[in-house]
């Protein structure tokens, strides 16, 4: 197609831009029903409609109409606004990724995936890694092979960061991993010397009916809009965005633990605000939501422990979860409770880890993909050289491959260079207290009063309205300066060594 006039491809870019998110939003609710409200049998019936929708978005990304739409824009950026080229910059990248990878790899690849899926969630039930094996040797090869497709002049490993977190390499990584284990070491070795924090009123009964409204709660105090904020129960916790009137955040509520549904509902609270904040003018684009992994952890782990964990924010909240569960808390004071959320121990699952040990988790896995993506480590080692990761950081004995590296599902999904996006939001997120204290003030006084409105009104300004329209090393940069890991190492440094009075 010819266009007349910039003024037309504009138009024509609005559109396929519009369809695609229309595509995207149907996918969404499906996903979304399929994990919360479908019964079981359904996914017969919808196995069809995924895979139909799936083609017509694949289709519409790699038509040669909007490669053309490319070029000619491309051809006039200089006539085009910041926004307009930064939509050109994310299609383009899109557009060449789909071109890149040959269809019949591309093909073979997601079969891979989805036998891997189930694969994978056999041999954790059966502490079977052998099973698992083979898969994860041809998604290691497929990965280097992508990499090289993606990013030919970087380091196939470089590459696969770049998918997650622009701009992030294994230089800056090894550097801040280095720093996070020099600092938070000698402080678990410190606390292994302490009594240890007593939270096991936190496993008492707790009927999942009074939870629920404890849920409610929580997502009034941390400001989200029920009319654009829905809560549904999963199995796994996750947040779902269709765009910034309709987010949808989940939880699993356990009964014999107060802590685990209400710092999820706290985390993924996070990543709502997140996009409920996003400006208006980037839905139904591909600017639309949150930037990076990175980001968006930055956003979820602020809220979850820099003020989910903080004394302040649990003196505002105390009286009410008291309220909740009068008998279950009977004996337990602020002090306590403050205490116990903030347990440190090193431990051998990452999901239920702490906020100190946590870290320590991601870089197990990052070392490990590291040597796996550069050929250092075979997969069949995987299982050895992971036990001795966790007993040289943590400590820990590892029991068997299905509490050591079968326990997460990212490899199997495909995942790798995901992981280092978990330990850079934390780190994100202490530098961005940081600087929103020096523009605040001290913000924990408005936290000790449950209100997050100063709090949740920077970090929109700052960060949340503008979803992906800045990459994220720059969004990070305008609002905090150079990135510098010091922060969270000395967060982490203050607040432990006070918990624990370790002076
Ligand atoms: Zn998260």
């Amino acid at each position: 197609m010819q266009y007349e006039s910039i003024a037309q491809a504009l138009e024509a870019l609005d559109r396929t831009q519009k369809t695609e998110a229309a595509y995207n939003h149907a996918m969404g609710v499906l996903y979304l029903d399929a994990a919360t409200a479908a019964p079981k049998g359904s996914y017969i019936g919808r196995g069809n409609t995924m895979e139909v929708l799936s083609r017509v978005i694949y289709d519409l990304s790699t038509s040669p109409e909007r490669g053309e739409l490319l070029s000619y824009l491309e051809s006039h950026a200089q006539e085009l606004d910041p926004v307009r080229v930064r939509q050109l910059e994310v299609i383009r990248k899109d557009y060449d990724r789909s071109h890149k990878i040959p269809a019949e790899e591309f093909v073979a690849y997601q079969v891979l995936l989805n036998d891997a899926g189930a694969v994978w969630e056999k041999a954790k039930n059966e502490n079977d890694f052998p099973s698992f094996a083979p898969y994860l040797e041809k998604i290691v090869d497929y990965n280097r092979k992508f990499a090289g497709y993606f990013n030919p002049e970087m380091a196939p490993y470089d590459a696969l960061l770049n998918e997650y977190e622009e701009g992030m390499n294994m230089v800056t990584l090894d550097a801040f991993f280095s720093q996070l284990r020099n600092a938070i070491v000698p402080l678990i070795e410190k606390i292994s010397g302490k009594p240890p924090i007593d939270d096991s009123f936190l496993r008492r009964t707790y009927p999942v009916e009074q939870q629920r409204r404890l849920s409610d709660y929580l997502m009034k105090t941390l400001g989200l809009d029920r009319n654009y904020c829905g809560i549904a129960e999963t199995e796994h916790p996750f947040t779902t965005n269709f765009n910034n009137k309709d987010v949808r955040i989940t939880t699993h509520y356990y009964e014999n633990s107060l802590a685990s549904s209400m710092y999820s509902v706290i985390h993924e609270g996070g990543h709502a605000l997140y996009e409920l904040n996003a400006d208006d003018q980037y839905n139904a684009t591909v600017l639309s939501g949150g930037v990076s992994m990175g980001i968006h952890e930055s956003q979820s782990r602020f809220y979850e422990n820099i003020i989910g964990r903080s004394r302040p924010f649990i003196h505002a909240i105390f009286p009410s979860i008291k309220s909740f569960f009068p008998e279950q808390l009977q004996d337990v004071d602020e002090e306590m409770f403050y205490r116990a959320v903030n347990k440190a121990q090193p431990s051998l699952i990452r999901t239920e880890s702490d906020e100190l040990t946590y870290s320590l988790h991601i870089m197990v896995r990052y070392e490990i993909e590291k040597q796996l993506i550069s050929g250092a480590l075979s997969v069949s080692d995987v299982p050895a050289r992971w036990n001795e990761l966790y007993r040289e950081y943590l400590g820990v004995e590892v029991p068997n491959d299905r509490q050591g590296c079968l326990q997460d599902s990212h490899w199997s999904g495909g995942s790798i260079g995901y992981f280092p996006s978990y330990a850079l939001g934390s780190a994100y997120g202490a530098q961005m207290l940081c600087c929103m204290q020096q523009e605040l003030g001290d913000i924990y006084a408005d936290v000790a009063k449950g209100d997050l409105s100063r709090i949740t009104g920077w970090l929109k300004a700052h960060i949340h309205k503008y979803a992906s329209f800045k990459k994220p090393g720059v969004l990070f940069a305008e609002a905090c300066g150079k990135f510098d890991p010091k922060y969270y190492t000395d967060y982490l440094t203050k607040k432990f060594t006070a918990l624990y009075q370790l002076d």
